[in-house]
């Protein structure tokens, strides 16, 4: 029997068992893969929190209201925006290497800008591999730590509920036998639920696992209408669709249709970084109205692309397109970058 079992081993997961193991409880992490094989460890661009000496957590919370369009709780994005710069030292304080350059106060975070932040204020890793570099240092800390437990290859599939009350779960074990896992409290950090659309960047995992078997046993769950989506992704048939971050249009990156219109343009006064949810109506409203299955992020501009961008780069060169080639006539078979709806 255990204090806290936590179902899950991404960014979610493996920070609440860290906070449980440092409360003092008796923690099991128990996740159908290996402890590293998360969504979390697929995430690019970085975690957005108000570090610039420029920039405030207003001015992050006014950002976030105004991309969120009436529907954020704005208590919890409050405490996004006020914990955001400490969560990310935390972190680093953790181990993770987040990318930096000499500045006045010596080494300095530096900051990437994306669709709906008036500043920059994404702190990245490894250029576009941040949640690679999160999850290994949070896989780190975990693999440290002697008040944890750590069951790979175990598949959550029911609640046990007695008296109204969680007491653990039924799990197919490593070998895959059902086995009753109990424990005083439960947390689901099973992630998302990408694979249930025809067109996904989550990986095969984000099967929705932990709001099926929620639903199952009765709980209520909340905003399921909150979806988190990419609007660039190379249009190729291989799924999950290779992402192409948002942090490529904060390098300068633009939108442009079938006639090499820049259309974001007349669109928002954020152009190119507007919220994702301007950015995709108006990427579908060209593919609807041009009768082609996708737009083209023209990518031309950025210097040094393989060096800002080594994840979107290796996924271009592994479908022969290069993202750096300039001269290209729109209305042709795409040769660069192309974004699926
Ligand atoms: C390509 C990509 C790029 C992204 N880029 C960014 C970014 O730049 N910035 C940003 O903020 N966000 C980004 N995101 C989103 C971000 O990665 C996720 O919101 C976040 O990682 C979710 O973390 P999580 O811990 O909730 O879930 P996950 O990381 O998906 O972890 C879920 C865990 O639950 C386990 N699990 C699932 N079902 C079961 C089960 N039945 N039994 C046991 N274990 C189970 C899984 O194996 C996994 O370990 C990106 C996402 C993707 C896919």
């Amino acid at each position: 029997m255990f204090d806290l079992l936590v179902l899950g081993s991404g960014v979610a997961g493996l920070t609440t068992a860290l906070r449980g193991a440092a409360a003092g409880m008796s923690v099991l992490v128990l996740t159908k893969g290996e402890l590293a094989s998360s969504a979390t460890r697929f995430a690019q661009g970085g975690v957005a929190a108000a570090i610039a000496g420029s920039d405030t957590p207003e001015m992050h919370l006014a950002d976030t209201l105004v991309a969120g369009a009436g529907s954020c709780d704005v208590d919890a994005v409050r405490a996004l925006v006020n914990e955001g710069p400490l969560r990310v030292r935390e972190l680093a304080a953790m181990g993770a290497a987040f990318d930096t350059a000499p500045g006045d106060h010596g080494e300095e975070l530096l900051l990437a800008r994306e669709g709906g932040h008036s500043v920059a204020r994404v702190v990245h890793a490894g250029g576009d591999a941040t949640g690679a570099e999160i999850e290994r240092a949070l896989v780190a800390a975990v693999r440290r730590s002697d008040r944890m437990e750590v069951r790979e290859g175990w598949f959550a599939v029911d609640l046990i509920v007695e008296t109204a009350r969680c007491r653990g779960i039924v799990a197919l074990d490593d070998r895959g036998a059902a086995t009753d896992v109990r424990a005083s409290e439960t947390v689901l950090a099973t992630g998302g639920a990408g694979q249930c659309y025809a067109v996904t960047t989550n990986p095969l995992l984000s099967t929705g696992d932990g709001i099926a078997l929620a639903l199952r046993a009765g709980v209520a769950c909340a905003d399921v209408e909150f979806v988190q989506f990419h609007p660039t992704a190379l249009c190729l048939e291989s799924m999950p669709r290779p992402l192409l971050s948002e942090a490529l249009r904060g390098e300068g990156a633009v939108l442009r249709d079938e006639h090499g219109s820049a259309f974001m343009v007349g669109e928002h006064p954020m152009a190119d970084l507007a919220p994702r949810d301007v950015v995709s109506l108006a990427a579908a409203r060209r593919i609807s109205a041009s009768g082609i299955d996708h737009v083209w992020l023209d990518a031309t501009m950025i210097e040094r692309l393989e060096e800002r961008f080594p994840t979107i780069w290796a996924a271009c060169a592994e479908s022969g397109l290069d993202p750096r080639r300039s001269g290209y006539r729109w209305h042709r078979p795409p040769t660069i970058s192309r974004v699926a709806w």
